[in-house]
This record gives C-alpha cells, structure tokens and sequence, in this order.
C-alpha cells in the first residue's frame, strides 16, 4: 500500500506540486492524466525519490521513504519503474538488461536468473528475444523487454511514465496488453498515460492532475462520462 500526504515539490522558485494526497491500495490500478508540465512525472519520480520532495510523506507498505533511516535502494527495488524512452543498456543483450539487478542487488545466481528472464519474456510475448540486443529491436519490442527488466526485481508497485508516448501506432496495443496482463494478475500500478482506452477499461480509480494538483478523481466512468471540474472537461474536450 502506497500513501502519499500532501507532497509539495518546486524546481527553484516554481512550484510544481502544490500538495498531493493520494492512497494506492494493494492490487489497485491507478491511471494519472493531465495537460502536458502539469506535474505527472514529478509526481512518479517523487515516489520513489528521483527527486526529492521538499516536504509532504511518501510512505510504501508503512515504510516512511523520506525517514533518514530508510535504505531508499532497498524500497527501489520494490518499486519497478518503467520510462517513455525505455532506458535499457542498448549495447547489452535482453538476458543481461533483464539478469543485471537480479545478480547484481539480489545476489541471484545467473542460471537461475536467466531462467526467470525466460520466462518473464514469454509472458510479454518475446521468449525468442533472450539473446538479442537489445539495439536490434523494435520501440514496441523494447519497451516490453524494460517492462520484463521491472518486474525481474519482483516489484510490489509498477509505475509507468507514458510507456507509449514514444512508440509507433502499431506497437502501442501489444505494450497495453502486456500493462493489461499485469493488472489482471492483480499487479499495484500507477500510470501516467495518454491512453484514454487504456484508462477506462484497466483503471480502478482516474486522477486529474493540473497544475501540481489533484482537481479530480473517481471511478473511469465518473472522469470520463461525468466530468465536473471545468479544466477536466476542457481537457478531455481536447483530447477525445
Ligand atoms: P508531460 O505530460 O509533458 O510529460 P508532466 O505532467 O510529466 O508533463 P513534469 O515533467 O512533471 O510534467 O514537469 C512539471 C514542471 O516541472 C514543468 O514546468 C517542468 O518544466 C518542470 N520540471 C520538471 N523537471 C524539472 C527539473 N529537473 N528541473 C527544473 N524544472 C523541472
Ligand atoms: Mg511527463
């Protein structure tokens, strides 16, 4: 379980959260849209102190993560994270992407390792891949191999910054369906996403965030169908 007291973060003198509250229970789907500079990725990278808050609590399954005494590389590796640009080792093969922090930070052993890598490709659909590199292929392949990296680490959370945003129209929908997957297995996700489809079929709970705040949130069917803030009702005039 994840909760998050009225964080507040500026970059120099701009605010950029303005007091964020918000709860994700375990098994729960989380989806965050809003304008573009509105604070989405700040919010994500907040969690897990990418950047650090000036001041409000995130706190991960009672663990206070801005406590001093918290081992913040221990509650990363209970947090996978995947990224708009991917972010894999190009020049290494999908086995060591995926093996790297399981042997490196778990101190796994690499057979029983590269046995998990296989077997997290063959649930995103590239069990061929394993000895590929990572350079040969598609955005829509990579992507799904950084998903197979995140969840290597045996995650409680996912969080995903715009995981389509970057790819060709065609490679979208096997990424959502990999995200799809997950959340049926009952995976604890936050996901910033453009994927207003995505949005309304997989999320439990939709956040309208502007200006470094939460202006609305409810079920998909309230967002989408029963919009009442006005700045939600002209985003979404925008974008649907
Ligand atoms: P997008 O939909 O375009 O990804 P976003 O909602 O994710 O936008 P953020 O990336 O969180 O928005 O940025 C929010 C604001 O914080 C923007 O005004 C941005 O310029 C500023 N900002 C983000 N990161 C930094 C940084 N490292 N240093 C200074 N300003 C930053
Ligand atoms: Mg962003």
């Amino acid at each position: 379980k994840l909760q998050v007291t009225d964080l507040k973060k500026n970059f120099g003198s701009n605010p950029v959260l303005k007091g964020i509250s918000l709860d994700v229970n375990d098994n729960e789907v989380v989806v965050i849209i809003g304008p573009s500079g509105s604070g989405k990725s700040t919010l994500l990278r907040c969690l897990n102190h990418l950047e650090v808050p000036n001041s409000g609590k995130v706190v991960i399954d009672n663990v206070d993560i801005s406590d001093p005494k918290t081992d913040i590389n221990v509650v990363r590796q209970n947090i996978g994270m995947v990224f708009q640009h991917f972010n894999l080792f190009k020049n290494l093969s999908v086995a060591d992407n995926i093996t790297l922090a399981p042997i490196a930070l778990k101190h796994e052993d690499k057979a029983v390792a590269t046995e998990q890598a296989k077997e997290l490709l063959t649930t995103v659909g590239l069990a061929e891949k394993l000895n590929a590199k990572v350079q040969s292929l598609s955005g829509g392949q990579q992507q799904r191999v950084a998903i197979a990296r995140a969840l290597a680490m045996n995650p409680k959370i996912m969080l995903f910054d715009e995981p389509t945003s970057a790819l060709d129209p065609e490679m979208v929908g096997d990424v959502l369906a990999v995200m799809k997957d997950l959340a049926k297995k009952g995976m604890t996700m936050v996901v910033v996403t453009h994927e207003m489809g995505f949005a309304k079929e997989v999320a439990d709970r939709v956040l309208f965030v502007d200006d470094g705040q939460i202006l609305e949130e409810g079920t998909p069917d309230h967002i989408f169908e029963h919009p009442e803030n006005p700045c939600l009702k002209s985003f979404l005039d925008k974008i649907l």
